[in-house]
């Protein structure tokens, strides 16, 4: 079996990361990994066991029993943790806060790593776009397409406020700084590796910045492989 080709991108919150990933898996007909969702799901996990997110050892006795399952297909989002469907929950407020805790664990990395690995390697897919922070860096060093998506951070506060409706924006701009602030003293995602491709999305809107990506995965892609005419 031939593996996917992956697509690898990472950025910062707010970002447009995950949507425009999403969208430019469907338009490629590639499968679409959010790698942040195991992160914020292990996390919504060590909450209901109510353990104290900032103590490694307390979060590596819950990984013992999390149980996770997410869909790789972009129009049928869904991330399980057990029987429960915690697609929504993971983006509470409640969970980004504890989110950078569990993250910042190494053997946890280590475990989701691999596990991303082998949700890529089993898609049926001629693709993956895999997201996060340490995709083109860690994750997938090898991908063809490496891309850092970045925008301005009053630009990603924005955003964020806008998909969060009815929390109030400058708690939300404070929150997203926060979690960016903890999140790049474990990866640094704020600057291109060397032979990653940096798009700039902060004067584009939802549509040119998945054009632009996908006409950097055109460029780097070898002819041969045909699988890659997205519309
Ligand atoms: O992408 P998203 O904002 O959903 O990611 C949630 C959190 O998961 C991040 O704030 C970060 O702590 C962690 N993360 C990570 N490495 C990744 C993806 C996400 O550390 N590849």
């Amino acid at each position: 079996m031939t593996e996917p080709f992956i697509v690898a991108i990472d950025g910062p919150a707010g970002s447009g990361k995950s949507s425009v990933s999403k969208q430019v898996a469907r338009r490629l007909g590639y499968g679409f990994l959010d790698t942040g969702a195991a992160y914020r799901a292990l996390a919504w996990h060590a909450l209901e066991r109510g353990i104290d997110t900032s103590d490694a050892t307390s979060v590596l006795e819950v990984m013992g029993d999390f149980d996770y399952a997410i869909s790789l297909d972009p129009d049928a989002y869904w991330v399980r943790v057990g029987a429960a469907d915690v697609t929504d929950a993971i983006r509470e407020p409640r969970v980004s806060e504890a989110v950078s805790g569990v993250a910042r664990v190494p053997a946890v990395r280590q475990a989701v790593n691999a596990l991303f690995r082998a949700l890529v390697a089993a898609s049926d897919r001629p693709g993956v776009v895999v997201e996060g922070r340490d995709i083109t860096t860690v994750v997938a060093p090898d991908a063809p397409v490496r891309i850092l998506l970045t925008a301005a951070p009053e630009v990603r506060a924005a955003r964020r406020s806008a998909e969060l409706a009815g929390e109030d924006a400058s708690a939300v701009a404070a929150a997203l700084h926060k979690r960016d602030a903890s999140d790049s003293a474990v990866v640094d995602f704020l600057t291109a590796a060397p032979g990653v491709e940096v798009v700039d999305s902060t004067h584009l809107d939802f549509d040119q910045t998945v054009d632009a990506v996908i006409g950097v995965i055109r460029t780097n892609v070898p002819a041969q492989t045909g699988a890659h005419n997205g519309r």
